[in-house]
């Protein structure tokens, strides 16, 4: 059996991948991996999402993952360990079994950086956050800080001083990479201090974060900070290993599009954070999901395949 499409993911883009193609008839395979949901599943509140004053991230997903399963979408609960693009049908290996498929749509996201701290895990969604336009509402008249020197901590502390009683930017060196006009924003706006030279090496708080301990990397001197928020911004990383060497991607190892959602491969499509290098957002993925299930259907008309 040769599948019509098959979509690897299962954040926003992936469900609405899903949901799209179930509805058009294409009968898709969504293949969900072993830890179903993207990076919602890490958050708490959401309250950007039309349609939802506020919901938990999980939640949200919950309700994605329903209106999917409801229509009779097949989902597959199994890591995807190879893809070949090599061969046509495309072939596809998760859990024991291979597929073969004539189109497949990637919305295997990313995932944000972390500073890899004892607490951080534990105290995320807790007063620490990696999406500053995601939960800097959250933190109206506090103290947080930003950690990172690239355009993305240029952007959540210029956005964060908007809402916020005052924004520190902690930076491992004693320049920023970010673009020049980017930092002369940060550079000139008196709500913002920046910390050079340091990083942060310990997290405090019990049910939330009380405070963090920085190291000046020069001095080696450690001292304690009491802080309400806490926002990483050193990057992220798509998940595209599988990909690597069969499609375009940039420098970052994201997947490369043109024409909205076509990759370097006919009937490949990438929608959402996997190929967003911008923006970022639960409902501009899954805009991406339902654009990338439009353009695998168009395709497969195309070729007669379905
Ligand atoms: P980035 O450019 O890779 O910068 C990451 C920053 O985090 C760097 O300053 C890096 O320090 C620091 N960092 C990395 N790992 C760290 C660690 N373990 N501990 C402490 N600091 C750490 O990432 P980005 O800022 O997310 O930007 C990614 C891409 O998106 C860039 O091409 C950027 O231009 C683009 N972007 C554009 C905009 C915009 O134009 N509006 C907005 C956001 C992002 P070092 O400098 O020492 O390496």
């Amino acid at each position: 059996m040769v599948e019509k499409v098959i979509i690897i993911g299962s954040g926003p883009s992936g469900y609405t991948a899903a949901i799209y193609a179930v509805r058009d008839g294409l009968a898709p395979l969504l293949i969900r991996g072993s830890l179903p949901g993207g990076q919602l599943m890490l958050t708490s509140a959401v309250e950007n999402y039309p349609g939802f004053t506020s919901i938990l991230g999980p939640d949200l997903m919950d309700d994605f993952y329903k209106h999917a399963n409801n229509l009779g979408c097949r989902i597959l609960d199994e890591d995807v360990t190879e893809v070949n693009l090599r061969t046509y049908p495309y072939k596809i290996l998760a859990g024991k079994n291979e597929y073969k498929t004539y189109s497949i749509i990637i919305a295997s996201g990313a995932n944000a950086k972390w500073l890899g701290l004892a607490n951080e895990t534990r105290l995320l969604g807790k007063g620490i956050s990696g999406c500053a336009v995601c939960d800097g509402v959250f933190f109206k008249n506090k103290d947080v800080i930003v950690v990172g020197g690239g355009d993305s901590a240029m952007e959540d502390a210029s956005y964060l001083s908007r809402l916020v009683k005052s924004v520190t930017i902690i930076h491992r060196r004693k320049t920023f990479r970010a673009s020049k006009i980017m930092q002369d924003r940060v550079l000139s706006n008196p709500k913002i201090k920046i910390i050079w030279e340091s990083e942060i090496v310990d997290i405090m708080g019990k049910d939330r974060i009380s405070g963090v301990k920085i190291k000046n990397l020069v001095t080696n001197n450690e001292k304690d900070m009491p802080i309400d928020g806490l926002f990483i911004a050193i990057g992220h990383s798509p998940n595209t290993e599988l990909f690597k060497g069969q499609l375009d991607m940039d420098k970052q190892g994201y997947i490369k599009t043109h024409d909205f959602t076509s990759t370097s491969k006919e009937g490949v499509f990438a929608a959402g954070d996997v190929q967003d290098t911008i923006y970022k957002q639960a409902v501009i993925a899954a805009g991406w999901g339902s654009m990338a299930a439009i353009d695998a259907r168009k395709f497969l008309a195309d070729k007669k395949l379905i």
